[in-house]
């Protein structure tokens, strides 16, 4: 994260955004000075970024996800009230990004019958699905790291080596858990790229940098077939296998939750 100014769009996303977080839901309401912006996904290094790659979020919500962890160790009901909440928030993510996977799969076809219609509405509502729904997915995956970070950060000498064993565990799964999901955004995105857009704004993509919002474009070479263009058929089944494969993990998760869970109350 940079500290770089980012106010001149600050307006325009809080609008868009509805003046509330993201995240929560808290509403800003008649004090937007409550809300912060944070940038989503990548960045580019020099610049301004993008209002694409730019989140409303609470301060509640800011400051997990910028304030540095503490070491200080806590009560284990509280211990347990963490991994909770960071399951839970985890869990919704699952579901959002299933939904970013099928709007992204969806454009294709959506970008094809708006060309044969003539039309723009359709084509329009779809990729601002994909930009609001992309930014949500990104934003929740920082969020939840963050809190994985901050249980990370605990001394966990104050536990017995039980609970110590029992939340790695927890933690490992929660790790793989966010890979898999960051692997189905990224491919989702491909889609776009596929398409020749830009996978953060979805402008027209001419070359390797997007003019609108300065991301690199993703690699797609892995995809294409032998024509040359993207396999999409390929991209989507993969996506498909790892969303399976993200709910394979989400059943290890919750299993060491429980352990971890009966560890903590024999305690
Ligand atoms: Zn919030
Ligand atoms: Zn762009």
């Amino acid at each position: 994260m940079t500290s770089r100014d980012w106010r001149a769009d600050r307006d325009a996303v809080l609008d868009r955004d509805g003046f509330s977080c993201r995240h929560c839901g808290t509403d800003g309401g008649d004090d937007p000075a409550t809300l912060r912006l944070v940038p989503v996904g990548d960045v580019p290094l020099e610049g301004d970024v993008h209002e694409s790659a730019l989140v409303t979020v609470c301060d509640e919500c800011f400051a997990t996800l910028e304030s540095s962890p503490s070491a200080d160790p806590i009560a284990s009901d509280e211990l347990f009230r963490r991994v909770r909440a960071t399951t839970g928030v985890q869990g919704e993510t699952i579901s959002d990004i299933a939904s970013f996977a099928s709007i992204a799969t969806s454009l294709p076809a959506t970008l094809e019958s708006a060309v044969d219609d003539g039309t723009d509405a359709e084509l329009d509502d779809s990729i601002s699905e994909y930009r609001r729904s992309r930014r949500d997915v990104l934003l929740a995956l920082a969020v939840v790291d963050a809190r994985l970070e901050r249980l990370a950060a605990l001394d966990d000498d104050a536990y017995d080596p039980e609970i110590r064993t029992a939340l790695e565990d927890f933690s490992d799964a929660a790790a793989d858990l966010q890979s898999t999901l960051r692997e189905v955004v990224a491919l989702s995105e491909t889609v776009a790229v596929g398409l020749e857009r830009c996978h953060g704004c979805f402008g027209a993509l001419e070359g390797e940098t997007c003019e609108t919002c300065g991301l690199e474009a993703r690699e797609t070479a892995e995809w294409e077939g032998d024509d040359g263009t993207l396999a999409f058929e390929r991209l989507f089944a993969t996506i498909n296998d790892r969303l399976q494969g993200a709910s394979e993990t989400t059943e290890t998760l919750t299993d060491r939750t429980t352990t971890l869970a009966r560890r903590l109350t024999a305690a």
